[in-house]
């Protein structure tokens, strides 16, 4: 890019460039259908030759407003927004692997995407090879399979909070021709931009921090454009043989850096259909108008409270990746420098009995199955998202049947404090 911007104007000012007149706000295009004034130009759309939109199912202006936004954030070179953080992760997957097909994932990852590679994914003939994201390079090179299309991995784990060796990651997948995914939902852009370590797609639950209100649930998809799919062709003949459904066009001929994310619309989009609501993504658009401001107020709170747990005698242990001393401290300095997250896992002494009993006492942090909001919010993860696991699949996925997940919010730091103080009295 020949001036990239920073980051902050880019949350204020990306994605939607008004014209003369046009409004300053990004108007939300609460429409299913567009109008065309003769059959051919709707044609061309339908052949992909044309740019445009013809229903909202695939694309809507609003939609690919905030993903331009997303994409430049992150420095990627395309981007789509999903109606949530699953779909983004199963069409970032599937847009490359088909029954027969074979992805390394870090097992340190969000029980949903766990469940969906490892339980849904299975189902449609795609096989999944979970590894330790702390492994060594010989170690994790053992994973993979002449048939492996993809290897899958979090910035850092929800909830388990592994800070991943990104450039590690990525010299296995290119090591192997693949590309390395990466769901960047908890360090969100404003503390690590994975395409610039390696990556090559990044995914997002923009539900979490980039709405940051609990406000809208939604995904999203970008592409850094790099890895080159035509060097390793027979891997990846959806990129790069012609598509019957469209007339034999071939993706990677005719969409250059593009074609990831425009298969993924032109197919996925349109035989899956989970696509954002326009409602939905002019308010995630105003969540991150304000993320480069909220991000780091998470943080420094997150740290604050993760000092003032350590020196608890009640309290067992306590993780944070912002913390001088946490396993993956390291890792965090290195890949991002200015905060990781505002989310902090910790056991109480009493393990799963008094996790509860604290829970219930809270007063200022409500119980809810959700994470990386304005509001603090806390969940017991065994007894919540990963209760359909067993307790050896909890300990493989980095989560203490005891550990008590708190995700620290934008509130007064103080306030928080004192209310874990009187929670555990
Ligand atoms: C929440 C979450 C998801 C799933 O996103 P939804 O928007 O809830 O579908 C995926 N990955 C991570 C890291 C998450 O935290």
């Amino acid at each position: 890019m020949a001036n990239p911007r920073a980051i902050e104007t880019t949350c204020i000012q990306g994605g939607w460039n008004p014209g003369n007149g046009q409004p300053r706000q990004l108007p939300i295009y609460q429409s299913t259908t567009f109008k065309y004034t003769s059959s051919e130009a709707m044609g061309k759309l339908f052949d992909l030759e044309a740019e445009g939109y013809f229903y909202t199912r695939l694309q809507n202006p609003t939609n690919d407003a905030v993903a331009a936004k997303i994409c430049e954030m992150e420095g990627g070179a395309a981007a789509m927004l999903t109606s949530s953080g699953q779909a983004a992760n199963f069409f970032a997957v599937i847009n490359i692997c088909s029954a027969g097909d074979h992805v390394v994932s870090s097992a340190t990852i969000y029980g949903g995407t766990s469940n969906l590679l490892t339980v849904t994914l299975k189902r449609f003939g795609i096989d999944v090879t979970l590894v330790d994201p702390d492994a060594s390079e010989e170690e994790l090179e053992k994973a993979f399979q002449p048939n492996t299309k993809c290897v899958f991995a979090e910035t850092i784990a929800n909830p388990a909070l592994v800070v991943l060796d990104i450039e590690k990651f990525a010299r296995l997948a290119h090591g192997h021709g693949v590309p390395l995914i990466i769901d960047n939902t908890f360090a969100t852009p404003i503390n690590c931009r994975p395409i610039e370590w390696g990556a090559d797609i990044v995914t997002h639950s923009t539900t979490k921090y980039m709405d940051g209100h609990g406000m809208t649930v939604g995904g999203c998809i970008v592409d850094s454009g790099n890895f080159d799919w035509n060097a390793y062709a027979d891997k990846f003949p959806g990129l790069t043989t012609p598509d019957e459904s469209y007339h034999g066009i071939i993706y990677t001929e005719r969409f250059g850096k593009g074609a990831f994310i425009t298969k993924a619309t032109a197919q996925l989009m349109r035989d899956l259909g989970a696509i954002q609501s326009p409602q939905n993504a002019f308010l995630l658009n105003a969540g991150l108008e304000s993320l480069h401001l909220r991000v780091p107020r998470h943080c420094e709170n997150a740290r604050k409270v993760a000092e003032f747990l350590q020196g608890r005698d009640d309290v067992a242990w306590v993780k944070y990746p912002g913390l001088p001393g946490d396993k993956y401290h390291a890792l965090a300095e290195k890949y991002m420098p200015n905060g990781t997250c505002g989310v902090i896992s910790f056991g109480l002494k009493g393990g799963r009995q008094a996790a509860a009993a604290f829970m219930d006492k809270l007063k200022v942090a409500s119980i809810a199955t959700h994470v990386a909001d304005a509001r603090t919010c806390v969940l017991h993860p065994a007894s919540h998202t990963h209760r359909q696991l067993s307790d050896e699949q909890l300990i493989e996925a980095g989560v203490d049947p005891a550990m008590i997940r708190y995700s620290v919010g934008i509130e007064n730091a103080e306030d928080l404090i004192k209310d874990i103080e009187q929670a555990l009295a």
